[in-house]
Formats: structure tokens, sequence, C-alpha cells
């Protein structure tokens, strides 16, 4: 199998064979994040995906989830991925998921029928990330797209059958928009109503602008604590009947999991408990995004 630089993958997908179709992230622009500063966005040729599928079909007997990596395999070609779709059904029968990173861009260049095909030919899932529902604020991370595009192209790969993990990112309004980036959120996650809401914690790292809005004194990071309570405002906004609530990342101090809106006053009550000290606050493993 060939692997390039850091490989990411969502929790979900600790167990799947991850095959590099891409190489970093089309975008490569948000202010947070490090995970493909190290390269330099590129797709990887047909023909070595196929090479190392065959490789994975040799050595192992069964494979039931598949990871299309790096940051953005959606953006590929329609007749690239339909190759590398056909290849998995044809050679991996077992194989029950298919799944990739998304973003929007690239739910925007495909049309509603080419998702739709994407979607019978095998790709179950995609994990888009939203990161905050406030418009300023996502603008001011850099994020390329505004949060009405990302609510209506993710609506749009539902509306084609995919199954969608949204991720939003707690803490990254800082101190200063905390409540404003929680309502925000709640509210477009509600229209979405994905499957899937994957919380995950806003992290630093050094050469990011978050690093120097930080230095400055423009963005102040919250405590666990105070991730907590603003994690509490979320839920209490957040109307996403039938979506698996997870806060399970590596980054996150309390994790929380449960489905919406049936477990909303359990999830709070957990967070009333830590914030009350009865339960203890883990400490995040800086693992990046
Ligand atoms: S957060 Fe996602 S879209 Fe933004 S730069 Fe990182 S990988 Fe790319």
């Amino acid at each position: 199998m060939h692997y390039s630089g850091s490989v990411y993958r969502p929790p979900s997908e600790a167990y799947s064979l991850i095959v590099q179709c891409t190489l970093g992230c089309s975008h490569n622009k948000c202010a947070f994040c490090i995970m493909y500063k190290d390269k330099k966005f590129s797709i990887n040729p047909l023909e070595q995906v196929l090479a190392d599928l065959a490789e994975a079909r040799s050595m192992y007997r069964r494979i039931e989830r598949i990871f299309l990596a790096d940051g953005d395999a959606l953006i590929l070609p329609m007749d690239y991925l339909l190759e590398v779709l056909d290849f998995i059904r044809r050679y991996f029968p077992e194989c029950e998921r298919v799944s990739a990173y998304a973003s929007t861009k690239a739910i925007l260049r495909k049309t509603d029928a080419e998702l739709k095909l994407l979607r019978e030919r095998g790709l179950a899932m995609v994990y888009i990330g939203l990161e905050t529902g406030n418009e300023a604020l996502l603008a001011k991370y850099d994020k390329g797209v505004t949060v009405e595009q990302i609510v209506a192209h993710t609506l749009r790969a539902k509306a084609a059958g995919m199954i969608t993990s949204v991720t939003a990112i707690n803490g990254m309004g800082g101190k200063e928009l905390s409540e404003t980036h929680a309502i925000d959120t709640a509210a477009a996650l509600s229209r979405i109503k994905p499957d899937y809401i994957a919380m995950l914690t806003l992290r630093v790292y050094t050469g990011t602008p978050l690093h120097e809005w930080i230095e400055r004194g423009e963005l102040t990071m919250l405590s666990p604590q105070e991730l907590a309570a603003e994690n509490r405002i979320l839920l209490a906004h957040i109307d996403s009947e039938g979506s698996v609530f997870r806060s399970n990342h590596a980054s996150n101090y309390l994790p929380l999991k449960g489905t919406l809106n049936r477990d909303r006053e359990a999830l709070i009550e957990q967070i009333d408990r830590a914030l009350a000290g009865e339960v203890r606050f883990r400490r995040a493993v800086e693992l990046g995004l």
C-alpha cells in the first residue's frame, strides 16, 4: 500500500481500510488547520489506487469498510471515482460501506444526478466540515464557503441517499463569541439534521493564523468547563431529530454520545454533572483534527 505524509481519518473509520486517492486538501486554508500543511494537493494516479486495493485484497480476507483519503476525495472527477467504486464492488463484495471526506466545494461541483450515481455505485457516507454555523466566524477562519452553502449542499448529499456526518468545533468563537457560535451552530445543524454530528474541540497549532489571533489577544481559548457550558447551549438550542451526537474525538474533554432529540436532556444532565464536579474532564490528546 502507498501512503504519503500524515494520513487522517474520522474516529469512526478506525477499522477501515484507508486508500489514499488524493494527497492533502484542495482548500488547505482554514485558519485552525494543520492537517495537510505538509502536502500540496494532488491526485494519486488511478493505477496506483487500484493496485493498492488489489494488494489489500490479497492481504485481507474480509474488509467491511473502506475510507477514501485524503482531505477531499469527493473532489475527484466522476470517471475516477466510479472506477474506484466499481473496483471495490467487484473485488470486495463483503464491503458494507465506502466513505470519504467531502468539502462543500466538492459537493457543489457534482450535479444531483452525479451524487445519486456515486451513491448507487457504493459511496455510502460523506464527512463534511461545518465547523461553525456563524457566517462571520466561518469567513474569519477562511473556510472558503458560507454556512448557507454548507447547509444547502449537505442537504443535496443527503437527498442523494448518502449518510452524512457533520463536524462542528467547540470553542471556535473563543470566549468572545462562545454563545453566538453555539446558537448559530445549533441552528445550522437543525436545518441539516445529519445522520451524525461530531463535535471536535478547537486546538491551537503554532504557525496557524489562529495561533496569531490568540497571541494578539483577539481570541481567548475556553477552559474545559467553558467548552462544556458552550456545548450545553448548543444542545439546548438544537432540534435535529434522529442525529447521533458524539464528542468522542481525542480533542474532547468530555465524551458525550446520544441520539437527538431523545437523549438531549440526558446529555445536558451529563454536562451539568461535569460542571458540578461529579464527572471528571479527561485530558484531551493533541492529535489534530
Ligand atoms: S479543515 Fe478541512 S477544508 Fe479546512 S484546510 Fe483542513 S482539511 Fe482542508
